[in-house]
């Protein structure tokens, strides 16, 4: 049976996606989902993890449906598919009217085929029974880190995919990821309730990137970058933290007749657009400025550096956004521009968009109001009643019913279920919850300030961090480079690419890898915190627009990210 799987696996591959041979983990995490096991997969960017679904969905005679976080994505993998030849469909809120129809049409006649859709479309009422009813083969879930790090402040329905896969009859789930963290992985699989998954985990950060670090004043962060840029080769990628910071970057950039484009939420839906398109050609050699919303997806092998003009608001996504540099293997720049005073940018969007211990005193009010009036209001009424924005009032209800406190009926009336004092319990639970993603949200920007400050091989970090126990220097960043590492190392790092190469293959679903105490402790510290705490993360931030120019506060390092703990 298991080789009967695999030779169809790479017969597939071959024919429909013309790839000549699978990497050990793709074939590993295909044989899984297609044995009826749950997977789960962190491999870096450029690595082929999309085939990881779209090899079985060719074998399987049932749809598979794949949650992508953004449309723009879904639109990508459609039109690649179709490509292909591979039977695909796109599912989503901003479908026009015949197009929707044509699309359930398809779902409806169910057979082999790829749905693409989004978490907030497959629960919604008006298509989920037709997800139910095509009885899918695997649902994947791509970018599965969204669960845990946007889940809570950003799309509840992230939090809900757990009772999805139930309602479509509990196929195997295969969770994809760039970048998971021990701890973020536990929290995927709780919440998709994985059952003894296979795990297959890369290490965090690709030989052929280079990082470094500078620490500049905000006030000498422009000519710091623009030395650098001279040197490095394009494209490149520039990441700010706000909108404000891209216009000033980009418009420097121009206006010193340097080739430069530029991406953020504020821009017109279209600019974007060509923006993005004038990225992607080949030929063109452009600087992209942008916030974090650009990026996810973005498939250009040959972006030869990624430099952050303002710091990154968790590792998680550091490395996420370097991952899109040198994906032809070629070698990649990471250059992180640091000052402290970028992390209060940070800590102001995060404290913007989370939901607050007061939120749900108002929220706890107001459902005690209602019960007591014996009426059960909608999640809108009762964010209106209790004066709570409503996407804050949809997540905190979110816990509430996973809690067991309050349900929901068919019609979206909300009641509680629990006597008073257990609801007062879970409301108290609730409380030292969001206590401790307001402490996890410093903690990680904290992590940021110890990454730019660390005295030790970058490298080694940022794979300890996300879950190695002993990973080797890279003999290529800043701090290998001042310690002339590099020359030493290049022969014990080529043993080690082969080994690589042969057994990335770790299973450790039940083993939680042990961490060994390093120079940082928070993140010796943080891996053995309970799976419960563990934190949001700001969503990519379109709309930001804190100034930037934040210089006079640099001398003034806030004393917060230096507390000890
Ligand atoms: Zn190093």
């Amino acid at each position: 049976m298991k080789t009967s799987l695999l030779s169809a696996c790479r017969e597939t591959a071959r024919r429909t996606f013309r790839i000549q041979s699978l990497r050990p983990e793709q074939e590993s995490a295909m044989l899984a989902v297609l044995n009826g096991r749950d997977a789960f997969v962190s491999l870096p960017t450029g690595f082929g993890k999309s085939l990881i679904y779209q090899v079985p969905a060719m074998i399987v005679e049932r749809p598979t449906i794949v949650i992508s976080p953004l449309i723009a994505l879904m639109t990508d993998q459609e039109r690649a598919l179709n490509k292909r030849g591979v039977p695909v469909v796109a599912i989503h809120s901003r479908l026009r009217a015949a197009e929707r129809r044509a699309a359930l049409e398809r779902l409806k006649k169910g057979g082999r085929l790829v749905v693409l859709t989004t978490p907030e479309t497959l629960e919604s009422t008006a298509t989920a029974p037709l997800f139910e009813r095509a009885r899918p083969a695997l649902l994947c879930i791509d970018e599965a880190h969204c669960i845990s790090e946007w889940g809570h402040d950003f799309r509840p329905s992230y939090l809900r995919l757990g009772n999805a896969r139930k309602r479509l009859g509990n196929p195997p789930v295969l969770a994809l990821t760039a970048t998971a963290t021990p701890r973020v992985r536990e929290d995927i699989a709780e919440r998709l309730r994985l059952d003894n998954p296979r795990v297959i985990v890369a290490p965090a950060h690709r030989e052929n990137l280079g990082l470094t670090v500078d620490v500049v004043p905000g006030a000498a962060k422009f000519p710091a970058a623009a030395r650098r840029i001279k040197r490095l080769q394009r494209p490149g990628i520039i990441y700010c933290a706000t909108t404000t910071a891209v216009d000033e970057v980009s418009g420097a950039l121009g206006r010193a007749r340097i080739p430069v484009t530029r991406y953020h939420g504020k821009m017109r839906a279209a600019d974007r657009d060509a923006a993005q398109r004038q990225f992607m050609i080949p030929s063109r050699r452009l600087i992209m400025v942008a916030t974090t919303a650009f990026g996810m997806g973005i498939d250009k092998p040959n972006i030869r550096y990624i430099l952050h003009y303002q710091a990154p608001g968790s590792l998680e996504q550091y490395v996420q956004e370097i991952g899109r540099a040198g994906r032809d293997g070629r070698p990649g720049q990471c250059i992180l521009l640091f000052d402290p005073a970028d992390l209060e940018i940070h800590e102001h969007l995060q404290a913007q968009g989370r939901p607050s211990v007061r939120h749900l005193e108002r929220l706890e009010a107001a459902l005690t109001a209602w019960k007591d009036e014996k009426r059960a209001p909608t999640a809108d009424t009762l964010a209106y009643s209790a004066g709570v924005p409503a996407r804050i009032c949809e997540v905190l209800l979110s816990d509430l019913e996973e809690a067991g406190s309050v349900e929901r009926d068919k019609d979206g009336s909300i009641a509680i279920v629990v006597p008073p004092e257990a609801f007062k319990t879970g409301v108290r639970d609730l409380v030292a919850k969001l206590k401790t993603f307001r402490y996890e949200g410093e903690r990680r920007l904290r992590l940021i300030a110890d990454y730019a400050n660390s005295d030790e091989c970058r490298s080694v970090f940022i794979r300890r961090y996300f879950g190695e126990d002993y990973p080797p220097r890279c003999g290529t960043c800043d701090r290998c480079r001042a310690d002339r590492v590099g020359i030493e190392q290049s022969e014990p790092s080529q043993r080690r690419h082969s080994r690589l190469r042969r057994k990335p293959i770790e299973n450790r679903a039940d083993q939680p890898s042990p961490q060994v105490p390093g120079p940082s402790g928070t993140i010796a510290r943080s891996s053995r915190r309970p799976v419960a705490e563990i934190v949001p993360q700001r969503p990519p931030q379109p709309t930001a627009s804190t100034p930037p120019g934040r210089t006079a506060r640099s001398k003034r390092r806030p004393s917060k990210w230096r507390r000890p703990s």
